[in-house]
């Protein structure tokens, strides 16, 4: 008999998929019905990990999703509209885009003030990037054991930047565990992105909040679930203490896709706020008189750290196009 319902997409594998009915973390294999192409989207995959799709799946009985196999797959016949999508513009000259994953509740981006050091710019663009793409932040500092005493200051500026600009900041280290148990409960009951730059501590900080998980090695044990082809995509992990996560191995091709010079500022809040005030519109908030952002970096209303990435971003706006 021919089985209808809905699941999340869990991981991506070539051209198979793995589907669980969440919040239960069942796994089993799905192929892409040939037809579905989302309208007007240049991405290379069509369906992404954490879209909600439609499935059908011939089975001897009803809720016999145990007796779906590689051999006799579901098929994926409709994505669902998705509330959000983070994408990766291809390397290439194509302009194709990939689709990292979709329906984020929340990003955790992960960054030390120290070993390594943080790049505010770099930061930031990771930020504006969150913003286009409508998924909410929170910043993790992580190895706060290592620096805490050394860059109090630095640290307690990085607090007023960021919470100044309107974002969450928590301060963990996946070494001593502070920390690591709110960071478990920000991840329940939700789909969660975790991103860093390599060497912050991500990897050890997943293992903490969840020992059963090894991103290193980063494999689901059903090795016959796997396709065939190698390349892995993007995965989602289930938290035992509750929760999903994905874990993305870097944050250099995070891509800011077509924003124009006007647009920059709509995405850092807290010059979208102001930005209402300026006399001009629309405004670059560089050289225009009667500029309310301007005004707010005078007056330290909005941080000079803020305004300056945002200056840079301006800068090497065609990079992004
Ligand atoms: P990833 O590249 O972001 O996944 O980073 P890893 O989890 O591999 O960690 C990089 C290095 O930082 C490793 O040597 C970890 O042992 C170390 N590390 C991770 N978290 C902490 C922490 O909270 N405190 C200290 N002192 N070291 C940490
Ligand atoms: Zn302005």
């Amino acid at each position: 008999m021919t089985v209808k319902g809905e699941a999340t997409v869990v991981k991506h594998t070539g051209s198979h998929y793995l589907l669980s009915c969440l919040p239960q973390w069942d796994l089993f294999p799905a192929v892409l019905r040939g037809k579905i192409r989302l309208k007007g989207s240049s991405s290379t995959n069509p369906v992404a990990v954490g879209d909600k799709v439609s499935f059908e799946a011939e089975l001897p009985g009803q809720n016999m999703l145990d007796s779906i196999t590689p051999e006799n797959p579901a098929v994926i016949t409709a994505v669902h509209p998705r509330t959000n999508y983070l994408i990766r513009k291809s390397t290439n000259l194509s302009r194709q885009s990939h689709i990292i994953a979709a329906n984020l509740d929340m990003a955790f981006i992960i960054a030390t003030i120290d070993f390594p050091e943080i790049k505010l710019p770099f930061l930031d663009r990771i930020l504006v990037t969150c913003e286009v793409y409508n998924i909410p932040v929170t910043i993790v500092l992580n190895k706060v054991d290592l620096y805490r005493e050394t860059h109090a200051e630095m640290l307690e500026a990085f607090h007023n930047i960021y919470e100044g600009a309107g974002y969450n900041v928590m301060e963990v280290s996946a070494l001593t565990g502070e920390g690591v148990a709110q960071l478990r409960d920000a991840c329940k009951g939700r789909l969660s992105l975790f991103s860093g730059v390599s060497g912050v501590g991500k990897s050890s900080l997943i293992k903490a909040i969840d020992p059963n998980l090894d991103p290193r090695v980063g494999e689901i044990s059903d090795a016959h679930l796997q396709g065939k082809h190698t390349t892995t995509f993007y995965e989602m992990y289930a938290l035992a203490s509750g929760g999903f996560i994905i874990d993305t191995p870097g944050l250099r091709g995070f891509g800011l896709v077509d924003l124009s010079k006007e647009e920059i500022a709509l995405y850092f809040p807290e010059m979208h706020k102001v930005s209402q005030e300026c006399r001009f519109s629309p405004c670059t908030h560089t050289h225009e008189p009667g500029c309310a952002v301007k005004a707010a970096v005078e007056e330290g209303l909005i941080s000079y750290e803020r305004y300056s990435s945002y200056l840079g971003m301006l800068d090497d706006e065609g990079k992004y196009r």
